[in-house]
């Protein structure tokens, strides 16, 4: 963006300097000061390319800006322990991330901000997750394929307006009953964070999961099984400008 403001200012003022020269040699003219241009800064607004079917999808933080995207299969910090994701980019149904985008606005009345830990996922990155831990009980498999893979379901938590994650009492992906939206031998924080986070889902028309208080989906969104497989070519160095 400044490299490219800076070569129009200088494509203008090259031009500028020419037409003054210019004027100046017909010397009948009255002589006009000619006003100092006043260069205004322009907004940087990061925009990039859209790349996918809008009709079938919706990136969250391009409806959400002040979502928090870390996800969790875009690194090594994940039950598999391999880097399953090529880049982390969050998509969901239009019908799943415009019903999510009213969650976080009364979330963010509240002082809470959302941050997503896994939304779409490719079939073949199922597959791949099959290949790596072939059991039912953690892994859905390909062919019959989960929630996430209809982009329909979202892993997430809550984190406060610094972005800081609040307490939900286990990791993410953990397999235990700590884990289990039911289970309520915790801490009294970890309850009601745990509780916001599912009453606002559920308000919205999210429906949990018994074994992970993570993980929502959404019934109804109108598509199937997805192997859509989405870019890394330029998205992220251009979002991170
Ligand atoms: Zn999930």
């Amino acid at each position: 963006m400044f490299n490219k403001n800076f070569t129009l200012l200088f494509v203008f003022l090259f031009f500028f300097s020419c037409a003054n020269d210019k004027a100046t040699t017909i010397s009948s003219l009255p002589i006009v000061e000619t006003p100092v241009p006043i260069l205004i800064p322009i907004p940087t607004v990061v925009s990039y390319p859209i790349d996918f079917d809008t009709l079938k999808w919706v990136e969250l933080d391009r409806l959400m800006p002040d979502i928090i995207i870390d996800l969790k299969y875009a690194t090594e910090d994940n039950f598999v322990e391999e880097q399953m994701y090529e880049c982390p980019r969050a998509f969901l149904r239009p019908k799943a991330a415009n019903t999510l985008a009213k969650v976080q606005e009364e979330l963010k009345t509240k002082g809470f901000n959302l941050k997503i830990l896994d939304a779409y996922r490719p079939r073949p990155v199922q597959q791949r997750l099959w290949n790596k831990v072939p059991d039912r009980r953690y892994v859905a498999p390909p062919a019959k394929g989960s929630m996430h893979n209809r982009g329909a379901a979202v892993d997430l938590t809550l984190a406060d307006m610094n972005g800081n994650e609040l307490d939900m009492g286990t990791a993410y992906d953990y397999f235990g009953r700590e884990a289990w939206p039911e289970y309520q031998d915790l801490p009294k924080e970890v309850l009601a964070n745990r509780l916001v986070l599912r009453e606002t889902m559920l308000k919205y028309g999210f429906n949990p999961t018994r074994s992970e208080w993570w993980h929502y989906s959404m019934n109804g969104t109108g598509f199937g099984l997805s192997d859509w497989e989405w870019s890394c070519v330029t998205e992220i160095s251009q979002k991170k400008e």
